[in-house]
């Protein structure tokens, strides 16, 4: 019997016997989809050295020519030669997989150079891999609380996922402050008790909104009131600061947090995470996190092309001038026509439709109509009401192809009536 059919009489066997099995992973898939949640991934295959542009299948099998606008490969890197290289020459080098865990024969050449090399980045005294951005925040946020008996986490409300989950597995007592709201943050360190541990745990670029933290400010009050403070660098790793090592580099604050993290999947254009700490955080979490403890390490080709491609990211700010202007340029055109692009104080251009059918409607009009790729984002991922089209305009995005889709946009937001007031997020 093939896959499928096996599974249907394994599910069908147990149902007799006592629940409905299938019925119940039918429903959960129906609730997604009555609240308009229901996902339908895009199937992509990039062309070496042609990114953003990539061929879609459609359902039918048919292919179609289009351009990805809503890339998290901020800086085109996945496609870098420099990076392509390494990670060929690492494979050739030394094979496919790290066989092990860190522990147990999985710590590659490859990956101790890597964490050097962050941890220089961040001028900190050591860094630690993970096998994801998502990883890294979850077992480090929880494995905090082990260390930290009564530990008190405050996070900011629009903290990603994995920060939550982390928080969340760690068990301790924990306070949500308004997402950058640093007086509310301030009335929630002083009203707990002054001897306790505290971790204020938050962001530096916000994915959705593209607003920055005010990280000096942030700083100022967890020093105030004992805190430890531990950033999520994910979206500003490689695109902000002198050698891209992120938002605390710009703001000239590296020495003042404790816990930086970051992933290596969006800029740096690999995939996997990463902390960078004092030596003796970084040796407490190595030692208490299962997440890292008790998983396959990272294969040597990736830690090896992140390690070029973090090597070139330092000593190319050219590429961080041409990424910011490409966002910069994208927000004007928009506005100019009418556009109401979301009032983003970084690299992220958000487009305000304000409704779920309207967004994935003018998503779906975009792919179909246009070759235009840019996922719609709704609720539950921002607020109801602020349902918006994100754009992440890289390097690679040309002149034409940006007449092209400012057109498109126009058109379609006409087609759709949607209101064009510029919206403040
Ligand atoms: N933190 C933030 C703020 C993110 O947006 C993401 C992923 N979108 C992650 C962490 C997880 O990183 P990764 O994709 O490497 O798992």
């Amino acid at each position: 019997v093939g896959r499928k059919e096996k599974t249907e009489i394994a599910i069908s066997e147990r149902t007799n016997i006592v629940f409905d099995y299938k019925a119940a992973f039918e429903n959960s898939v129906e609730q997604v989809r009555s609240e308009g949640r229901y996902r339908v991934f895009a199937d992509l295959k990039r062309v070496r050295g042609q990114f953003p542009q990539a061929v879609r299948r459609r359902e039918d099998g048919s292919e179609q020519d289009v351009v990805i606008w809503c890339s998290n490969d901020y800086l085109g890197m996945g496609q870098h030669p420099v990076v392509l290289k390494a990670m060929q020459d690492e494979i050739d080098a030394v094979g496919a997989g790290a066989g092990g865990t860190r522990n147990i024969s999985g710590t590659t050449r490859s990956a101790v150079d890597l964490e050097a090399e962050l941890a220089d980045w961040h001028q900190k005294e050591a860094a630690l891999l993970f096998t994801s951005g998502y990883v890294g925040n979850e077992a480090t946020l929880s494995t905090l609380q082990k260390i930290l008996p009564g530990l008190i986490t405050f996070s900011d409300a629009l903290n990603h996922a994995s920060m939550i989950a982390g928080i969340r597995q760690g068990g301790g007592e924990r306070h949500i402050f308004k997402h950058n709201d640093l007086a509310h943050l301030e009335a929630l360190l002083a009203a707990a008790p002054a001897g306790a541990p505290k971790l204020v745990a938050f962001e530096s670029v916000y994915s959705m909104d593209g607003d920055i933290a005010d990280l000096a400010g942030t700083i100022a009050l967890a020093r105030k009131y004992g805190a430890m403070t531990y950033l999520d660098e994910v979206h500003a790793v490689g695109l902000y600061g002198e050698t891209g090592a992120g938002v605390a580099e710009r703001d000239g604050v590296l020495d003042q947090i404790d816990i930086i993290e970051c992933t290596l999947g969006k800029a740096i254009g690999v995939m996997g995470g990463y902390i960078a700490a004092d030596a003796v955080i970084i040796d407490a979490v190595r030692s208490w996190a299962s997440g890292f403890i008790f998983t396959t390490s990272l294969p040597p080709a990736l830690t090896a092309g992140a390690l070029a491609s973090v090597r070139h990211l330092k000593t190319h700010p050219e590429l961080r001038e041409q990424h910011q202007e490409r966002a910069a340029t994208l927000k004007a055109r928009f506005a100019a026509a009418g556009i109401p692009v979301m009032d983003s104080e970084s690299h992220i251009v958000p487009v305000h439709v304000g409704d779920p059918v309207h967004c994935k409607m003018i998503s779906d009009m975009l792919l179909d109509e246009y070759g235009v790729y840019v996922q719609p984002i709704n609720y539950p991922t921002v607020p109801k009401g602020t349902e918006r089209l994100r754009f992440t305009p890289s390097p690679n995005h040309t002149d034409e192809m940006m007449d092209h889709v400012v057109q498109a946009m126009d058109r379609l937001f006409a087609h759709c009536n949607v209101a064009r007031r510029s919206v403040a997020a």
